[in-house]
């Protein structure tokens, strides 16, 4: 099997895989009822909330679209803060169903500044909404959404709107300590398992929100979700197999109690990772070490090699298939990713292959030590 190091699809586990095997069930029958039961009550703890949380069938944009289109009305203001690919999408979506956003943006590298999410609200007091990458799977950065939580939801009480899809499951989200309304993921990130599931947490402000809404929404309609989970249902037909891994990625996630020892270990893995490249000479695209993603590690190409050079070399060589740049930074950076079910080895594994190949691509790295 090829060394998966994307930062999406990650790998999955054998016996997560397994239990995906399980024969089909009647999505409206009782044992779906108790396994959806399950999944959202081991959800609630991953996300630390008390809040509703809905799986939708669906990619990580899917629940983006929901968080959007069930809060807010076309000609709301919002502040869309990016820094990077999926911080852009983000604020696409609520573009596409005629919010009136303004982008605040960081340059690559940066985590979001809370010093400028500041000046933007106290510029603009019509600002409903705020939206924030946690983790950006394009550049590697990890905002520091507490602090920025302080200041969306503390100063000036916004509703705030999360993309959490790349670090919740691997990297801490303390939705309820830290006041966030929605709050989304997707099951191919650090949870573990295969694409397909979505999650969703909203809190009742984010409800009192949905009463007004006006933007269109049908597959995504959150009231169907809510009173058809009353029921034990989804209302639509939901992706049976993926959710049998997720019941069973979940028991092992929470097995140790809380998710602490997850986080510690990515935490870990993500150190090892950036210290493994820069002895090999490479450097990162995150400007500052604080804000390295424990979940993805981006670095730049080095000069005189091409990222499909590296790429293919690679996966044709060494069987390790890695990402290529996203949005500005594509052919300037190749991502490694670590989120979910990750060994040390595996990232041994691309270090040593880095180490072999970079020469015969023209680039001599560090000493190796
Ligand atoms: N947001 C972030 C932060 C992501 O990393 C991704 C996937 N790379 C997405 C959104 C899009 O989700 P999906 O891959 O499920 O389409």
């Amino acid at each position: 099997m090829s060394n998966l190091r994307l930062p999406g699809p990650t790998p999955v586990p054998p016996d997560v895989v397994e239990a995906m095997g399980h024969p089909m069930i009647d999505h409206r029958g009782k044992q779906f009822k108790e396994m959806l039961f399950r999944i959202t009550e081991s959800l609630k703890q991953a996300f630390e909330t008390k809040n509703d949380v809905f799986l939708l069938t669906s990619s990580g944009p899917g629940a983006m679209e929901a968080a959007v289109v069930n809060t807010l009305s076309p000609g709301d203001k919002v502040l869309a803060v990016s820094i990077g690919n999926f911080g852009d999408r983000f604020s696409k979506i609520a573009k596409a169903y005629g919010a009136d956003v303004t982008d605040l943006k960081s340059d690559e590298g940066l985590a979001a500044d809370p010093e400028a999410i500041r000046a933007a609200l106290k510029a603009d007091h019509a600002i409903k909404a705020v939206l924030v990458t946690h983790n950006e799977t394009s550049t590697g950065i990890t905002n520091d959404l507490e602090a920025i939580a302080g200041i969306v939801k503390g100063e000036f009480d916004k509703l705030f709107l999360v993309d959490a899809v790349s670090s919740l499951g691997s990297i801490r989200v303390a939705t309820d300590a830290w006041g966030l309304d929605v709050v989304v993921s997707a099951s191919q990130k650090g949870w573990m398992c295969p694409p397909g599931l979505a999650m969703i947490a909203v809190s009742p402000r984010a409800w009192e929100a949905a009463k007004t809404a006006k933007m269109p929404k049908f597959y995504f309609d959150l009231a169907e979700a809510k009173s058809s989970l009353a029921k034990g249902q989804t209302p639509w037909t939901p992706t049976i197999s993926v959710m049998y891994g997720m019941d069973h990625a979940l028991q092992l996630m929470l097995d140790r109690g809380d998710m602490q020892a997850v986080y510690d270990f990515h935490t870990k893995i993500a150190q090892y990772t950036r210290d493994g490249l820069v002895k090999l000479g490479l450097k990162l695209v995150a400007q500052d070490e604080r804000y390295a993603s424990n979940t993805v590690t981006a670095a730049w190409v080095p000069e005189g090699i091409t990222d499909s050079a590296l790429l293919d070399m690679l996966r044709d060589e060494y069987d390790i298939i890695a990402a290529e740049g996203r949005g500005v930074l594509a052919g300037k950076v190749f991502r490694i990713g670590h989120m979910g079910y990750v060994r040390t080895e595996d990232i041994d594994d691309v270090l040593s292959a880095l180490r072999d190949a970079l020469p015969k691509l023209g680039f001599t790295p560090a000493a190796a030590s």
